[in-house]
Parts: C-alpha cells; sequence; structure tokens
C-alpha cells in the first residue's frame, strides 16, 4: 500500500519512539484526524503540488497532507528522535516525502524546492515569527502559507487599523499577502496541551506589494512608529533623524495621527515621502 493507510496510529508511534515533548522544540503534537485533514484542505487541492513543512514532528500532519496526492513533500524536521517514525511514513507513501534533519530558520528554500511550493505548518511558537518574516521576504518561491500560531500572533496579522493587535506584523503580511483566519483549535486538542489557543492563518503572497514602497524603508519607518505607538506621528517618526512635517505632508497624513490609526496604504506613502528625502 502507498496511502499510509497500514501505517500505526500516533499515539502508538509517540509511544513505540519514546517522543515525550520537548518544550523548547515548542511540541505540541496534533493527533487528531479531523484537525490534521482540515488544515491539509485549507491551501485548496494539493493533488501534484509540491508542499514544504515545518516540523513534522511524529508525522500526523504530514500524513494527512500527503493523503492530498501531493508530487512530493519536504519536511524539516530539527529533532533527530522523529527521523525513524517519519522514515515509516515515506516509505508507507511511496517515496513522495524527503525529511530533512535541519533547522528551519537556516534552511536554503530556493535551493531544495524544485518549483513554487505550498507551506503547511503546525510551527514550533519559539520560532514562528522569525520563520514567516523569513519566508514573506522570499515569497516569490510560494503559493500559498497556511501556518498555525499563537492565536496572539495570528490576531496581529490579520489585525485591522484602530486595534490594538496591528502593528509591525500586521502591516508587513498584509503589504505582501493577502492573509485570512481558518479557524482556532483549542489547546486541549494538543498533545501536551499548549496554554493558549491557536489559530490557522492562510497567506497568499501577492504577485507585486499592495503598494509601491522599499521594503527596508517600509520596515524602518513602521519601526519607528510603531516604538513610540501612543505618541503622535511628528513626534514618534523623529528618531528617522529627518523632520517628520514634511514627510507626513508629502504622504497626506496629519501629523498629530498616531502610528495604529494609519492603514497600510498610508504607511507605504510615508515610506515613499522617507525614501525620497534622504
Ligand atoms: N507537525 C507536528 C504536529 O502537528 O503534531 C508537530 C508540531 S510541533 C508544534 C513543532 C515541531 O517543530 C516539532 O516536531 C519540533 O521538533 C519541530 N521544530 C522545532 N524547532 C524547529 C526548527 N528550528 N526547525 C525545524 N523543526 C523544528
Amino acid at each position: 500500500m502507498t496511502d499510509g493507510s497500514d501505517l500505526p496510529p500516533l499515539r502508538e508511534v509517540i509511544n513505540t519512539y519514546g517522543l515525550r515533548a520537548e518544550k523548547s522544540l515548542g511540541q505540541n503534537f496534533l493527533l487528531d484526524l479531523n484537525l490534521t485533514g482540515r488544515i491539509a484542505r485549507c491551501p485548496g487541492s494539493l493533488k501534484d503540488e509540491t508542499v514544504l513543512e515545518i516540523g513534522p514532528g511524529p508525522g500526523g500532519l504530514t500524513r494527512a497532507i500527503l493523503a492530498f496526492e501531493v508530487s512530493h513533500l519536504y519536511a524539516i524536521e530539527k529533532d533527530t528522535r522523529c527521523l525513524e517514525p517519519l522514515k515509516n511514513v515515506s516509505d508507507a507513501f511511496g517515496g513522495r516525502l524527503t525529511v530533512l534533519n535541519e533547522d528551519a530558520l537556516e534552511i536554503d528554500e530556493a535551493s531544495l524546492l524544485p518549483e513554487k511550493a505550498h507551506i503547511i505548518a503546525n510551527l514550533p511558537y519559539n520560532v514562528a515569527t522569525p520563520l514567516l518574516i523569513k519566508w514573506l521576504k522570499k515569497r516569490e518561491l510560494f503559493k500559498s502559507m497556511t501556518l498555525m500560531f499563537q492565536k496572539e500572533v495570528a490576531d496581529r496579522i490579520v489585525a485591522e487599523p484602530r486595534t490594538k493587535a496591528y502593528g509591525r506584523l500586521s502591516i508587513l503580511c498584509q503589504w505582501l499577502c493577502t492573509v485570512s483566519r481558518q479557524f482556532d483549535i483549542s489547546p486541549q486538542a494538543f498533545t501536551p496541551p499548549p496554554k493558549v489557543t491557536s489559530t490557522v492563518v492562510k497567506l497568499i503572497p501577492r504577485e507585486t506589494p499592495a503598494y509601491p514602497a522599499d521594503l527596508e524603508i517600509l520596515e524602518k519607518v513602521v519601526a519607528a512608529a510603531f516604538n513610540q505607538r501612543r505618541k503622535m506621528l511628528r513626534a514618534s517618526l523623529k528618531s528617522l533623524g529627518v523632520k517628520p512635517e514634511p514627510l507626513l505632508e508629502e504622504a497626506g497624513i496629519e501629523p498629530t495621527r498616531r502610528a495604529e490609526e494609519l492603514s497600510v496604504e498610508e504607511f507605504c506613502k510615508l515610506a515613499e515621502a522617507y525614501r525620497k528625502a534622504q
């Protein structure tokens, strides 16, 4: 059989290979097949597509992805204890799974992936945001990213202006991708249960960013504005080292407004004004 149907249940895999969850690796395993299937369905049809999974662990989500007839799944797992059980998953699916025992922060996705890929992952929470930022910067490699975060991080990714969660992550993600909250998963669904609710978010990289701006300059302007998010922009933007008022005027933004009131488009206008002023 090459459809994984002869694989043992995930709980048995965890016991056989002694996969006691390691906190330092952000290990909270998802063993509910309904949920792993639901996550793997988020990108849409995966038939003949290439997929990248980060942190397959005992392989629950991995099996769900493979069951959707992907052409190949590349999985990056740091924990050597998981390699043998994952080898069994690869054999059970006719070798359509390649597992690399590496740190996902270090890998070079461009040389690994043969074509544009979907990322699907129940991310280790301690490195989830740096991984997302890394992928945003090489977004041309990806068709979609279906990622599970702590709910609080997911809230920041999809946040609208004038909300507490709105900030640097919201602006960067929404500028470069269309973002949508998929669904929440309660702590009890995991082994062991984490302290917080998790949320699956889907990001689809845009062909071109939503508005013209230079990434580094935009990041600088957004950082300056949100480092003092309660202050008016005419004060918070002083840290850019130029007079804020002419920049704000050029961008058509009232100097008394605050960072969290500005739309992504307004931040891009501000970044363009700053670029021209340099
Ligand atoms: N995908 C599995 C599931 O849903 O049950 C496990 C998810 S668990 C939240 C995160 C996984 O990422 C663990 O298997 C952990 O060993 C792995 N991991 C942690 N840090 C990593 C890193 N820097 N690079 C690659 N894998 C990592």
